[in-house]
């Protein structure tokens, strides 16, 4: 496929007569208040692929005023639950009729492999599917309480939720952002990366087909400290939920405090992943290298230290980098790639600046460390890196990379292994490896981490609870928890025996 046929693909976006990709607000497509536009590149070349509406303060707050007359006095919150996930069904149908061309915008936009970009739409199809389903299920609860009362629970939705995300996983975490959201009634503000809005423009153009009311759904495409700050800083925004870098987190949660917002954070994560010496070796080493390598280890729960038993650390790296420098790194529109760029220039800088201070920190460099052979002259790319000889203190080893550079730290004892991986401001994510299963368990249990596998390393699931522990974040996403995240809890007390209460004589 060419780059003007994958080009092509944007022509379905909603644009001005210059070409520039339009905001969706309220129902109408829109460019910013003051014209303003932003270039967007492709990480697999550098070339610029076209322009979006960047969006200013004045946009953000439209979007917010119109999101607040939807809720208040629009008819979605009241809606039956079975009408809601009509709609979200006929989304998820939606995203899979239109999958390869969302998938194909995706590699453009963000620079990640087909199988990566198709793997996405189809999870973010099922999980409007899901929330779809559960939204019809019942969540309330009643109580036995000792007066003549009929006490219970109903879940209502919080109100209008500004939802930011990032540039990893663009269309997947819009998908885990909106789904519970609508399903309970909510309306919502999306504000994706500015790097990667595109994917978000078309799924709206989706929903706007499916006939979602105007106003119940805008995408602001436009710069964090902008579009994103208005959002968090806005007293009519009832909740912020928020994927992307701790510090920005931090940010976030600062803002909200003006109204007392509600917060969801998903944040970073340096989530270690442990090898014991009677793990199955060639799972061990396969998954070690998905755990990293996965997204170009820009995954926020990226297995990004090696947690490794010293009694087969040799065998295993000498292994491990052998493996790593076959991973085909490449252009994501290529079939054979296996790993693609990074999203951004200013991004490559940054991770490269994370090797040159781990040689300086005195780790030793024992696989890539710079472009990988035989790399296209443009485009962001880095060859499958990896560090031994590490220390808990390196910063290499303490803080978030966010690109294709794994650690390994040598343990002699099992709690020196437990030791090690809770070393860590964060709590995201972490695995281990052993065939010895009381083992296995009494490890998973001692990580403080909020996702955890044993003998495998990634798999997500919409039904189960997404988030992390420590600086990794605040509450849950996906499931049952994911829904609750977006709904309020109203106790409602019905007296059954009706007579005056004999409080005051009088
Ligand atoms: P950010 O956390 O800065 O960006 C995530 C989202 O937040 C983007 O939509 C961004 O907008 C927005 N944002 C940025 N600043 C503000 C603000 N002040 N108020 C409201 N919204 C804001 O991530 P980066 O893209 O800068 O990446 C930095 C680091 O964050 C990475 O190197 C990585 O370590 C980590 N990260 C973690 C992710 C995860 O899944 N946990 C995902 C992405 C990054 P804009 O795009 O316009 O900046």
């Amino acid at each position: 496929m060419t780059v003007s046929e994958i080009r092509t693909e944007l022509e379905r976006l909603k644009t001005s007569p210059e070409g520039v990709a339009l905001m969706y607000i309220a129902g109408e497509w829109t460019a910013a208040s003051d014209g303003g536009t932003r270039d967007l590149i492709d990480p697999g070349t550098g070339e610029t692929i076209g322009r979006v509406a960047e969006a200013t303060t004045a946009d953000a707050l439209r979007a917010i005023a119109a999101a607040r007359a939807a809720f208040d006095g629009g008819p979605w919150s009241q809606t039956h639950a079975h009408d809601r996930a009509k709609l979200l069904f006929r989304i998820a149908d939606a995203l899979e009729a239109n999958a390869d061309e969302f998938a194909r915008i995706e590699t453009l936009n963000a620079g990640k492999p087909l199988r990566e970009t198709e793997a996405d739409v189809a999870d973010a199809a099922n999980c409007f599917r899901y929330y779809a389903g559960l939204a019809t299920k019942p969540h309330g609860e009643s109580f036995d309480v000792p007066a003549p009362s009929q006490t219970f629970t109903v879940r209502e939705p919080i109100g209008v939720c500004g939802q930011i995300v990032p540039w990893n996983y663009p269309l997947l975490m819009a998908a885990w952002k909106l789904a519970p959201a609508l399903a309970a009634g909510n309306v919502c503000i999306l504000k994706p990366s500015e790097l990667t809005p595109l994917t978000a423009l078309r799924l709206a153009q989706l929903f706007d087909e499916a006939g979602l009311p105007h106003g119940v759904l805008s995408v602001v495409t436009g710069a964090g400290p902008v579009a994103g700050a208005a959002l968090a800083e806005s007293h009519d925004v009832d909740k912020i939920a928020f994927t992307g870098g701790t510090s920005t987190g931090r940010t976030i949660m600062q803002a909200a405090t003006g109204n007392l917002k509600k917060i969801s954070l998903e944040l970073g994560g340096k989530s270690p992943n442990i090898v014991f010496a009677d793990a199955d070796f060639e799972t061990a080493v396969d998954y070690a290298l998905l755990a990293i390598y996965a997204g170009c280890g820009q995954v926020c729960s990226a297995g990004s230290r090696l947690i490794l038993d010293s009694a087969i650390d040799d065998r295993f790296i000498a292994r491990l980098v052998e493996r790593a420098q076959t991973i085909v790194v490449g252009n994501g529109f290529d079939r054979a790639t296996e790993m693609g760029p990074l999203i951004s220039a200013q991004h490559l800088e940054k991770v490269e600046r994370y090797i040159a201070l781990g040689r300086s920190e005195g780790a030793k460099l024992v696989c890539g460390g710079g472009r990988p052979a035989g790399a296209a002259d443009r485009g962001y790319y880095l060859a499958p890196t990896i560090f031994t000889d590490t220390t808990p203190q390196m910063r290499i080893v303490r803080e978030e990379i966010f690109g294709p550079v794994l650690v390994v730290q040598r343990f002699a004892t099992e709690a020196e292994a437990i030791a090690l991986a809770n070393d860590t401001p964060y709590g995201l994510a972490g695995a281990v490896f052993t065939q010895d299963a009381a083992r296995a368990h009494r490890v998973v249990r001692a990580l403080r981490a909020g996702i955890t596998w044993i003998n495998t390393y990634h798999p997500t699931y919409n039904e189960a609870p997404w988030g992390g522990y420590k600086q990794s974040g605040i509450g849950r996403e996906l499931g049952t928890y994911g829904f609750d995240e977006y709904t309020e809890v109203k106790q409602i007390n019905v007296n059954l025996a009706i007579e005056p209460s004999g409080w005051f004589a009088g």
